[in-house]
């Protein structure tokens, strides 16, 4: 192949983009022979599809026109209003201006990378942290350096000065972390905000699972906690999980000079995020929608989470180790350090079972090949069931010491 061609007919940023060899192996995973754990998608039996239905009929019938028009870049008044309004609690107030609407959280990713790394600017990343973060993040070419986590999520005694030192910011995923599906504890969220206001290191805090607590109490949020603290926290929400991803529509809070800025980015991107869409879901959620919709959503990803859970204690081997979800869509497992598990997902497609090996979540840190990610929540029980038996033979027992 003639190289030169793509060099000229390429950014050099376009031509750094890879597309990961996982996405490829897991694009078989849509066959519906294979049992799939891999897939991120929330499930269809949480959308509310009447109910949009209805929202959208009625805006369109009573504000067409306006519906159907460009729109302010910052959104839509009322939904930026709700958003505001939803967030605030005894001791954070958010206002209207500092909500920003963007065309689902993964918007507010590529925006934030746009708005805060330049080549070889260090970003702050759990290790391991989302991947569609990482994708992000890595157009724009930044040095990442991993923060060490443990069993119970980031270290916020990590932080060292030399791991902060001109550091743009940190990307934390505080509930139910994608990928591994820990909750950070209250202390650890304090200690955080605190080192994070001190070193002037703003927080991007990326929250879509928050809503989706079937387990364990609710913990404040890092905005809630940092401002008193002092700290620049960047909260991105997202409807994607509440109602349903096909909507595009997400939002992002930070203090105003940051939102201005990122208007001015999305202004070149987009103009601004579907009227139509920011109408009809102000329509659905405004009168208190969600406090009937979310306890379902809920009781079914906690259903289908004991489901996989039940099943890993009955069939994967006694050194296994895995996290319990206290919410959200993700078990992170850990097997005995001779297990690769980019191996073993080549054997587990051989047998119609899927699932997303850990390393690719891993950046700026050495990725330990033994871990796994697995998504229980759009499995019927008797596949999720078959699949980890299948996996637990593959796997096969512990050696004997
Ligand atoms: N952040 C995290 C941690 C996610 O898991 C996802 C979706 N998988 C997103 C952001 C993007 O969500 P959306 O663009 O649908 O709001």
């Amino acid at each position: 192949m003639d190289t030169s061609v793509s060099r000229t007919l390429f950014s050099h940023r376009a031509n750094q983009l890879t597309s990961s060899a996982i996405r490829e192996i897991l694009k078989i995973t849509e066959r519906p022979e294979v049992i799939s754990f891999a897939g991120g998608l929330p499930s269809p039996e949480g959308f509310p599809i009447p109910e949009l239905w209805a929202a959208f009929d009625r805006v369109l019938s009573t504000q067409g026109a306006t519906a159907l028009q460009y729109g302010r870049t910052e959104g839509y008044t009322p939904l930026r209003e709700w958003v505001a309004q939803d967030l605030s609690r005894p001791g954070l107030a958010v206002d209207p201006e500092e909500v920003l609407i963007v065309s689902g959280s993964q918007q507010a990713l590529d925006m934030l990378g746009k708005l805060f790394i330049d080549q070889g600017s260090p970003v702050l990343v759990e290790a391991p942290s989302y991947l569609g973060a990482l994708q992000s993040f890595s157009q724009f070419q930044p040095e990442y350096r991993a923060v060490p986590t443990d069993e119970r999520g980031l270290v916020p005694e990590a932080l060292s000065d030399g791991l902060v030192r001109d550091a743009r910011f940190i990307y934390v995923l505080p509930n139910f972390q994608n990928p591994t599906g820990l909750t950070l504890d209250r202390a650890r969220r304090q200690a955080l905000v605190e080192r994070c206001a001190a070193v002037g290191l703003p927080i991007i805090e990326d929250d879509p699972y928050g809503e989706l607590r079937y387990a364990g109490e609710p913990q404040p949020g890092l905005l809630e906690l940092g401002r008193p603290a002092g700290a620049t926290v960047i909260r991105l929400g997202t409807f994607s999980k509440v109602l349903a991803p096909g909507m595009r529509l997400g939002y992002v809070v930070a203090p105003r000079h940051i939102i201005s800025k990122l208007v001015q980015i999305k202004q070149a991107t987009d103009l601004h995020t579907a009227t139509v869409t920011q109408m009809a879901v102000y329509e659905a959620v405004r009168n208190g929608f969600l406090r009937e919709h979310l306890p379902k959503v809920r009781e079914l990803y906690r259903r289908q989470c004991g489901y996989m859970l039940d099943a890993l204690q009955e069939y994967f081997p006694a050194d296994a180790r895995w996290t319990r979800p206290e919410g959200g869509m993700f078990i992170w497992v850990t097997l005995r350090p001779s297990i690769d598990t980019t191996q073993l997902l080549q054997a587990a497609i051989q047998r119609n079972v899927a699932f997303v090996p850990g390393a690719p979540f891993y950046a700026g840190a050495d990725a330990p090949s033994n871990t796994l990610r697995l998504s229980f929540v759009t499995v019927p029980e008797d596949r999720i069931r078959h699949g980890v038996r299948t996996l637990g033979e593959l796997i096969g027992p512990a050696p004997a010491r």
